[in-house]
């Protein structure tokens, strides 16, 4: 029995995605994923207008109602950039419109992405470059107003050509304000298996920031490849699963109209099947 979940998928209702919403589900029932999540980029930072201007609603609805029939099992969400400092845009763009979750995501910190090596560079030290990223994480969950918190340690993906000693316990007090915020807000935290086929080669976050989440009383998972090409999709799925087992998570979530659906994860039957 397979239940693989994958919830952060870029289809062509995103600039830079190459995938088709079709092909993603027929792939999806080729592989016998349980559950996929759609997460159209939203972004309002300058220098990526192009996203939000890029993004129609209408034709999305449209082709995931046409989809449903053939997949069920189907979530329409947006990733968000940076809310927090386009609230109004980012909330009138809401009105009227249904999405089944929405992520929320820093890409760009001032004029520069955290995972481009010149934000980086730009810093003497390197732990400033790391806290400033924090810093705006923490602002992007203070204002909340979404769902899901995208690739919690994204300035780790590119980062750690940088910064070879990063760890939780390094960066401890800025995580665990965090994640405490994260629980406050009922926000779940989204294991991101991007970071796997980049320079962290690790789930974002990794292993130790998942555990101190759930200790500290965390039980919103969600799991997604972040997707934008084929030999993308669902990637990295198996390792995030093998890790949760091995925290002994047993439920992980998708979202319907806003709200999460706990599942629970047959994972050591998967891994089996898988090796
Ligand atoms: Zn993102
Ligand atoms: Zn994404």
């Amino acid at each position: 029995m397979y239940n693989f979940i994958d919830m952060h998928i870029h289809s062509t209702f995103s600039w830079d995605s190459e995938m088709l919403v079709d092909n993603i589900v027929n792939l999806a029932k080729e592989k016998n994923i349980y559950h996929i999540g759609l997460s159209e980029h939203l972004d309002f930072h300058s220098r990526h207008k192009k996203s939000y201007m890029f993004f129609n609603y209408e034709e999305c609805i449209k082709k995931i109602n046409e989809v449903k029939n053939n997949f069920n099992n189907l979530s329409i969400g947006i990733e968000a950039g940076e809310p927090y400092l386009y609230k109004d845009e980012y909330e009138k763009y809401l009105e009227g419109k249904k999405f089944d979750f929405i992520m929320g995501s820093v890409h760009w910190i001032e004029d520069l992405s955290p995972v481009e090596d010149r934000f980086f560079l730009k810093y003497k030290n390197i732990e400033d470059a790391y806290r400033i990223y924090f810093e705006e994480e923490y602002k992007l969950l203070k204002y909340g107003n979404f769902d899901v918190v995208a690739h919690l340690t994204l300035v780790h993906r590119n980062g750690k050509k940088f910064e070879k000693e990063f760890s939780y316990e390094k960066y401890k007090k800025e995580i665990d304000d965090l994640l405490k915020l994260i629980i406050q807000k009922k926000i779940a935290l989204e294991i991101n298996c991007s970071g796997l086929r980049m320079a962290a080669e690790d789930l974002i976050p990794g292993k130790d920031i998942i555990k101190a989440y759930i200790s500290l009383g965390g039980d919103l998972i969600t799991v997604g490849s972040d997707s934008h090409r084929y030999n993308h999709l669902f990637f990295g799925l198996e390792k995030a699963y093998e890790i949760l087992m091995e925290l002994d998570v047993r439920e992980i979530v998708v979202y319907k109209n806003r709200k999460p659906i706990k599942i629970p994860l047959p994972v050591k039957e998967i891994i089996k099947d898988e090796g």
